[in-house]
């Protein structure tokens, strides 16, 4: 009989052959779909290449739009059946039964402004590969599989986290539809969305497009975005958690503006206290990690106002934007509570008062141990290096994990990290990593 590889093993029974050769058929299988991998980023790349360099996909914009434009396409080409919610996400999906749950493999498809073409758009890539190969090898998931292309999740553009995950689950605060602004247009997020042919009136009176209840799981391949896969020359990662973060999009020090000749006793120099605040929490950071308690700090916008900054001007303002990000509720409020000690302390110290305005936040994201245990398992049998690492950055996961889903990520070895065009990630570490998800879906679901 010339049964696919898939039918043979399905067929025989239990033997330690069958075990032997299950891993090999899926890493074989995976390793087929370089052609319809690279395709798939040369098809990205030709629509959201920037002319200032990179690739730029705008959230709820024309760059976004395409992007998704293409994974429907894909998923149409590859047979699957295709949907797009009323916030804009698109699915690709392998429905195998009514009533069934269904585990959901996805990532955004946008891009910071001149960034790179991997950072979100691998995910939903990683999901149309799994689901192909698991078809073709004639396995028979017990769950619905879908690839997910999720809208706006990178915050820059609107200064708020997960948009799309959130408004899909039913957990993005209603009033962000006409307080978020889009940083470049100053167009609000519903109007923008509306542009993109999103239903906002129906997500602000509680439609949900992905019920929590009836997911399985989700799951997301992304690279990595900083080097220590690259450190530890390892091709693949297992995410253990997502950090949580608090943030000050636009906080500002006010000190009293004077002139260059003024004396030090007669200055309240905002500069000076900015400086002064990032070394304390730069500080704070140092000493956290070498507690064993691992977080990050990073003022994105550091500068003083160019209404008023000048060679021989005292700067009086000063801007500033805040992320601070751990990986353990308790440890993220112990920061967050050293941070306001910092700041009362360089108000009276410098006589400026800084307001930090609007505050934002988004919990920790803990990875299922289950679905980690089954990824770690699956890399072995495949003879797939790996390490188990804390998520560098944020990512759609932590939205689903905090509506109550189990989750799990797998990250990618790349060069350069990423939100910048140098970011370089090797389709051959990139199909390891789906080569972990298929082997994991195999494993716990078509069995
Ligand atoms: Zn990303």
């Amino acid at each position: 009989m010339n049964l696919p590889p898939w039918r043979q093993i399905k067929n025989r029974t239990m033997t330690s052959d069958k075990l032997d050769q299950r891993p090999s058929a899926i890493r074989e299988a995976v390793q087929n779909e370089y052609a319809f991998a690279t395709a798939y980023f040369d098809r990205l790349t030709a629509i959201s290449t920037d002319p200032a360099g990179g690739i730029t996909r705008d959230t709820y914009g024309p760059g976004e739009d395409a992007a998704h434009r293409i994974m429907a396409d894909i998923a149409q080409e590859c047979g699957f059946d295709l949907r797009v919610d009323i916030a804009g996400n698109t699915y690709a999906r392998w429905e195998t039964g009514p009533g069934r749950k269904t585990v959901v493999v996805g990532s955004h498809l946008d891009s910071v402004p001149r960034g790179g073409n991997f950072d979100g758009a691998a995910g939903p890539l990683a999901g149309l590969i799994a689901m192909r190969v698991l078809r073709r090898l004639g396995a028979e998931p017990h769950v619905s599989l879908c690839a997910m292309g999720i809208r706006a999740e990178e915050s820059v553009w609107f200064q708020t986290s997960y948009i799309g995950s959130r408004a899909a689950l039913g957990t993005l605060p209603h009033d962000t539809y006409d307080a978020a602004r889009r940083i470049d247009t100053g167009r609000t997020l519903a109007d923008h969305m509306r542009a993109s042919g999103c239903d906002v009136d129906a997500l602000r009176n509680g439609a949900r497009p992905l019920d929590p209840a009836g997911l399985a799981a989700y799951i997301e391949l992304h690279i990595e975005q900083a080097p220590s896969l690259v450190e530890d020359a390892k091709p693949v990662g297992i995410c253990t958690a997502i950090p949580g973060n608090f943030r000050y999009p636009d906080a500002r020090i006010k000190g009293v503006h004077g002139h260059v000749g003024t004396p030090r006793r007669f200055r309240t120099d905002a500069a000076l206290a900015a400086a002064d605040l990032a070394m304390a929490m730069d500080t704070l950071w140092s000493k956290q990690e070498a507690a064993g308690n691992p977080m990050a700090v990073t003022f994105g916008r550091f500068h003083t106002d160019d209404a008023y900054h000048g060679l021989t001007t005292v700067p009086g303002l000063f801007h500033f934007s805040l992320d601070v990000r751990a990986y353990d509720a308790v440890h993220l409020d112990m920061v967050e509570r050293e941070f306001h000690a910092i700041i009362t302390r360089i108000e009276a110290d410098r006589n400026v008062s800084i307001d930090l305005g609007e505050r934002k936040s988004a919990p920790v994201g803990k990875a299922d141990l289950a679905i980690r245990t089954g990824f770690a398992t699956a890399a072995r049998d495949l003879g797939i290096d790996f390490m188990e690492m804390g998520s560098p950055a944020s990512h759609d996961a932590a939205a689903f994990a905090a509506a109550g889903v189990p989750m799990g990520m797998i990250f990618v070895r790349n060069e350069n990290g990423s939100h910048h065009p140098n970011e370089a990630m090797e389709i051959d570490d990139f199909l390891d990593g789906s080569a972990v998800l298929t082997a994991y879906l195999y494993d716990r679901y078509c069995q």
